[in-house]
């Protein structure tokens, strides 16, 4: 029988950051999976990144782990989105190589000391006096550990539909995990039903590509890893083309065919990421939707055209397909399918994902709710990391705030509010997102990372070089100061109050570039351009930060206030449909309870309460 510190279930995206996370903290470590050859395997969208997931990938970074880095080896387009706004909403995507991708993790978690892989099923848990010993697989093996990791995915009594077909699997040709829901259920766990969907794969050789518009990558990729200096794999260009009139009305014609309106699924999908017939029947106004064809490797025929997932019949696929324009002759190589699995209500989950009520098994990835590659990755990390944690008999967890992390926003919406649907990330989740931004998580998280023992040598030297750089350089800014005629001498408009200011506040004003500053003072030429650049955006959110602290003061000072129970919504500006929805529905009495509607975002909260201002100020003006 075999001892380890820590076992890992699952070779997704969550298992593989786990085990790494679990192994670079010392714990003897193994991963059990179906197949090895399917570690690191993308289920869905090759594409690592984007808003709000892109900041989580740069955490994980931060805290050493492995996806941003696998990532950097086959990220086949890079584009940083949100480029023209400021960095805190900016977020770093790629399109991935899917077998790249793959063969990148493999290799990861083959090098990883400490680590050992296991092919074969876990069918159920060894529960001893209350406490985890281990795990029984499906091959009679009984495996021991101090802390077991559970991060099955979608394989959970997982079930494909498409049209009226049904089954039985975790994700396309690979069978589903019915065992161990049996002994969650035993367990008394609370579990629920969701469901995701895939649209079909295409044949890139019967893709009419010279009529399409096309999608270039970013002239300079911006790597994901803070380890990465430059992006070596090929870039190449996707496809965007639009739905039309023929399309909708096929799908309308069929649209009871398709499993979810039929009501064959029961379980509840994503509203970010919603199937092409939701969007033809929930939105009929929209005359055309967009589909962007992206090629999942560059020596791999297939082509993944996001933004039409279904779950209509194979025929009906083929049909709708053929009406968008550059895919009249398009060969499908796999139709599109939904997939419905268990999930686990995450309430029943410490912040550390340890079981409330089982000490030793923790949860992560899509089990717990949510949806996408980087919030499992992210979950991942922060399981094994306290697994190991639990495993060597210590006392100390490692768990992240919202005022720290993405990953602590992500804990604490699961934790505390739980799912109905599930759960993405975005940046408007995020209350302190101007500090919370994709290119400081280093600063924010690596020294937290170091502290429990979580960051190597290697990652601990880049970042503490990295961080002397900034500070000298931010000290000289700081040093370096003008008057406001100098300024003037200099090209640089400033009020004429007399006031010195230095080169570190003159950054934060809009009108001042660097290289002006460099103009004037071409000692700063010597620092290199990423370091300064760090320091500019720094200078920037100064002023921002001081106005969010005292946002979110005023959010807290709010918190009991009572809701006017005749409160309409539909008049309270800005807010989006979802929330809108969601408090018409749940009309909460005091702010305190809105906050806690799942989905509530602050700026949501903020303009409740001016709204409730306004509507105070119309009421006194009125007895008046
Ligand atoms: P997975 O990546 O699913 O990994 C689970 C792992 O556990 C697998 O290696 C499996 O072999 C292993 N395993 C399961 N049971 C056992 C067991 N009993 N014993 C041993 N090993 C086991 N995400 C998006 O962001 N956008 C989308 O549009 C999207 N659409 C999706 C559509 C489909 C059809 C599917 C299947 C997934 C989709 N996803 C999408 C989700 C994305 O794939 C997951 O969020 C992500 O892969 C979750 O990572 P994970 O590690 O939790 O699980």
């Amino acid at each position: 029988m075999s001892v380890f510190d820590v076992i890992i279930v699952g070779g997704g995206h969550a298992g593989t950051e786990a085990a790494a996370a679990s192994a670079r903290f010392g714990a003897k470590t193994a991963l059990i999976t179906y197949r090895a050859d399917k570690i690191g395997e993308m289920s869905c969208n090759p594409a690592i990144g984007g808003l709000g997931k892109g900041h989580l990938v740069r955490e994980i970074d931060a805290l050493d782990g492995i996806m941003a880095r696998v990532s950097d080896q086959a990220g086949i387009q890079y584009r940083l989105l949100n480029r023209s706004k400021g960095p805190a909403v900016q977020g770093p995507r790629s399109q991935a190589d899917r077998k790249l991708y793959r063969n990148a993790m493999q290799a990861e978690i083959a090098d990883t000391a400490g680590l050992t892989v296991i092919e074969d099923g876990v069918d159920d848990l060894i529960l001893e006096n209350g406490k985890i010993g281990g795990v029984v697989c499906a091959s009679g093996n009984r495996l021991l550990a101090k802390a077991v990791v559970i991060t099955t995915g979608t394989f959970l009594r997982g079930l494909i539909h498409r049209g009226d077909d049904r089954i039985p699997a975790g994700r396309i040709g690979e069978a589903p995990s019915t065992e161990l829901s049996k002994r969650f259920l035993a367990m008394n766990l609370p579990l629920g039903r969701l469901k995701t969907g895939t649209p079909a794969r295409l044949n890139t050789k019967t893709i009419a590509w010279d009529e399409l518009e096309l999608q270039k990558a970013d002239e300079e990729p911006v790597p994901f890893s803070f380890l990465t200096d430059r992006i070596l794999v090929t870039q190449v260009d996707c496809g965007i083309t639009w739905t039309n009139e023929k399309t909708h009305n096929v799908i309308r014609e069929n649209i009871m065919k398709s499993a979810v309106y039929s009501g064959a699924i029961e379980g509840t999908g994503p509203r970010y990421c919603p199937s092409i017939e939701d969007k033809v029947h929930k939105f009929p106004d929209r005359d055309r939707h967009q589909i962007f064809l992206e090629p999942e490797g560059l020596d791999d025929d297939t082509v993944y055209p996001n933004g039409i997932s279904s779950s209509l019949p194979a025929d009906v696929q083929d049909e709708f397909i053929r009406t968008i324009p550059g895919l009249e002759r398009v060969e499908i190589f796999e139709p599109g399918y939904a997939i419905e699995y268990d999930y686990v209500d995450p309430r029943s989950l410490k912040r550390t994902l340890e079981l409330k009520s089982q000490s030793g098994l923790y949860l992560a990835g899509q089990i717990n709710g949510t949806t996408g590659y980087e919030e499992a990755a992210a979950q991942g990390l922060i399981a094994g990391t306290n697994a190991a944690l639990t495993a060597s008999g210590s006392e100390e967890t490692f768990v992240l705030d919202r005022s720290d992390a993405y990953i602590g926003v992500m804990l604490d919406d699961l934790t505390t509010r739980g799912v109905s649907e599930p759960y993405r990330m975005f940046t408007s989740r995020a209350e302190y997102r101007l500090l919370l931004r994709a290119d400081n998580a280093d600063q924010r998280l690596t020294a937290i990372g170091h502290d429990i023992g979580l960051v190597k040598a290697a990652r601990w030297k880049h970042f503490s070089d990295k961080s002397a750089r900034i500070s000298t350089a931010r000290d000289h800014l700081s040093k370096l100061n003008m008057t406001p005629n100098e300024a003037l001498a200099a090209g640089i408009e400033m009020k004429l109050d007399g006031r010195r200011r230095s080169a570190f506040d003159l950054l934060t004003y809009s009108n001042v570039s660097l290289a002006d500053l460099i103009s004037h003072w071409p000692e700063l030429g010597q620092y290199q351009a990423k370091d300064i650049e760090q320091v500019e955006i720094e200078a920037r959110y100064s002023s921002y930060l001081e106005r969010q602290a005292s946002d979110i003061a005023l959010l807290k000072k709010d918190e009991k206030r009572q809701i006017p129970a005749d409160i309409n919504y539909n008049s309270v500006g800005s807010l989006s449909n979802e929330i809108r929805e969601k408090l018409n529905a749940q009309r909460p009495e005091t702010i305190a309870q809105a906050q806690r509607i799942e989905g509530m975002t602050p700026s949501a909260i903020l303009a409740v309460l001016s709204h409730m201002r306004k509507l105070s100020q119309n009421r006194q003006r009125e007895a008046g």
